[in-house]
């Protein structure tokens, strides 16, 4: 590793050392050469390109299909001191001209572009009269057609090899499987390009899933120990996204809802809201999401249940991309489940593409129910090694307990069969709870022998159990019909006491949000102690940011400023020592920060 790429690291980004692969990836592509990065979110790409156009003589083009966050991130390279600038659809004529300027006299280090502008002949006619570092095409999965996030732009960077054939282009991406990653390589011309592949695992990121019992007041639980904090919760649908928006701004929340209904002037409002102010809370369909790179998310709430481990990997993967810890908390019920399988069922397409979605969904619903390591469960499915317990997920912390289900399954399937396979859930538990009300009168169900037999079991226990028979193959919920249920092949076995059954038991009460977090992301909660000058460090951040319209994490990361708590630095050498605060913003804020702690010590001085 040349040193100068360390100095880089220390003197402008503030950073100690570089992360996983990428010292190696940055020596690669310093030296010429093409690659393929993969890297979870937050792992820290940006770096790898940034830094060799930095080393390389030459402008770094960087291709991303986000313009709405180009200018968040050219003001982020600006804030370090770094010549940075985009060109895409939002500028007037006369900044064209300016950036077109610059970049022919050699005046930048980084030009962020998009890919529809990149491939038009009067753009590339302009790169091949300038000198140019390397090509970084940032979300390179967007070539690939199966993918959802397919563009067809990035299909024409191929002629990026044809038209310059000797500068090094590094392709990355957070989401690629195998195939996707073969359709990068290929449809990009990467031939020979070295591929740098992470982990999927985000230690940072606590994950809990809890059964669906009050939606409403299990959010507002896990929210009430998330005061301030910016998060996103998706729900499925937009009305649920506006009911929940409203539901918790009326509790004192700074919620927005975000889905693709509303009119496009109101989603960018909220967004940019969501992305400048400090603690507000998106409530979102899944239209919410791409590109958005805000590092301090610390959380990702799911009140429905996303339809494969992709799609909650990916949304969970949006918060603490600052590697801070961050929640993954979601909750589901049975009616997630029907729902999901009704999908997967209705969707037109082949029975091979059927089963492929059904294959997925099963998926999902094993790491919902599993009573071992979620993490593990995950990584597994992306077929990453994991250890079988991480520390930092609720069936970690907290084991649920199981219990000896057979008899109680042997009760619910007894009572479906007598029934005559022909009610839903509400009525089949009614039914084993011993309740008169009309319908079963109706039915005459109350001289069934099932009848009230469950009486000794909770009936959100019941639910459970209900729920996990499902999920596990040993009853069907007809779709077609009224949601009823219906027995199959399998539980056989079961009635006849041949199996046994354990199940996950159901904690009555909210799961607990918070036990014995892994000792490496233990949430650091702020004291009360600190909590003024904490208050007054936040202040001066969102000042600053006003002053240089950026978001307030251009400034400071929380990291840096939980960290001037800890150390207290009253000189600009001592600022300097934390992480994140290099020369450029040493000297833009440094003064700022260092009154304000001086200021603090001397009064907290005083009083003792
Ligand atoms: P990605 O694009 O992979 O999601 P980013 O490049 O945005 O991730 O980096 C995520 C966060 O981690 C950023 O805040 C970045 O500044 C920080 N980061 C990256 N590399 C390092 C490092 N070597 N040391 C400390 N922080 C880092
Ligand atoms: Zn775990």
């Amino acid at each position: 590793m040349t040193q100068k790429a360390v100095e880089i690291l220390n003197s402008l980004y503030g950073y100690d050392s570089f992360r996983g692969h990428q010292a190696d990836i940055i020596d690669h592509v310093s030296a010429g050469n093409n690659a393929l990065v993969l890297m979870p979110t937050g792992g820290g790409k940006s770096i790898c390109y940034q830094i060799p156009s930095m080393l390389r003589d030459g402008v770094g083009i960087i291709i991303s299909p986000l313009i709405a966050l180009m200018q968040d991130q050219v003001g982020a390279m600006q804030q370090l001191g770094v010549k940075a600038a985009f060109l895409n659809s939002t500028l007037s004529h006369i900044e064209q001209n300016q950036i077109e300027q610059q970049l022919l006299s050699g005046d930048l280090d980084l030009l962020y572009i998009a890919p529809e502008r990149l491939i038009q002949s009067y753009t590339l006619d302009l790169l091949s009269r300038c000198k140019l570092a390397l090509f970084a095409i940032d979300e390179a999965h967007c070539v690939s057609q199966w993918g959802h996030d397919f563009r067809a732009d990035y299909l024409s960077l191929s002629l990026l090899s044809e038209r310059f054939p000797n500068i090094p282009r590094i392709a990355l991406t957070a989401t690629a499987d195998i195939r996707t990653r073969k359709e990068i390589i290929e449809r990009l011309s990467l031939t020979g390009a070295k591929a740098y592949i992470s982990g999927f695992d985000r230690p940072n990121i606590r994950y809990a899933i809890a059964n669906k019992t009050t939606p409403k007041k299990q959010l507002l639980a896990f929210l009430q120990q998330r005061k301030q904090e910016a998060g996103i919760v998706y729900c499925l649908s937009r009305k649920k996204v506006e009911d929940t928006a409203q539901w918790l701004s009326e509790q004192g929340f700074n919620a927005l809802p975000y889905h693709a209904g509303l009119p496009a002037q109101l989603r960018q409002t909220h967004q940019n809201r969501f992305l400048r102010e400090d603690g507000v809370i998106i409530v979102a369909t899944i239209a919410f999401g791409m590109g958005i790179d805000k590092p301090d998310v610390r959380f990702v709430a799911h009140l429905d249940l996303p339809k494969s481990i992709e799609a909650y990997y990916q949304e969970t993967g949006r918060a603490g991309r600052d590697g801070q810890p961050a929640d993954a908390w979601m909750i589901y019920g049975l009616q997630d489940v029907v729902r999901l399988q009704q999908m997967a069922q209705g969707s037109d397409g082949s029975e091979q593409f059927k089963r492929a979605e059904r294959h997925k969904l099963d998926a999902m619903l094993g790491l919902c129910e599993v009573t071992s390591c979620r993490r593990k469960v995950l990584l597994s499915y992306f077929a990453d090694e994991a250890p079988n317990q991480c520390g930092n997920c609720d069936n970690c912390q907290l084991p649920p307990e199981t219990w000896d289900a057979t008899v109680a399954a042997q009760k619910v399937l007894s009572c479906v069969y007598r029934t005559g396979q022909r009610f839903g859930v509400v009525h089949v538990m009614d039914v084993l709870q011993g309740k008169e009300n009309d319908k079963v009168l109706q039915y005459g169900h109350q001289q069934l022998s099932t009848f009230g037999i469950g009486s000794d079991i909770h009936e959100s226990q019941w639910r459970s159990v209900i729920r996990q028979l499902v999920v596990r193959g040993f009853l069907r919920v007809d779709l077609e019909g009224y949601s009823a249920l219906q027995l199959t092949d399998i539980c056989r076995p079961v009635l006849k006491g041949e199996q046994l059954l354990h199940l996950r038991k159901e904690e009555l009460k909210a799961p607990s949000t918070k036990k014995g977090a892994a000792k490496s992301y233990k949430k650091t909660q702020i004291s009360l102690e600190d909590q003024e000058l904490w208050d007054e460090l936040r202040e001066c951040r969102k000042y600053l940011a006003e002053e240089h319209n950026v978001p307030p994490y251009v400034i400071f990361h929380d990291a840096t400023l939980k960290e001037m708590l800890e150390v207290m630095p009253m000189s600009g050498s001592e600022l300097l020592s934390l992480t994140g605060v290099g020369e450029s913003k040493l000297e833009k804020y440094g003064a700022d920060f260092i009154e304000i702690i001086c200021r603090y010590a001397e009064t907290a001085g005083a009083k003792t």
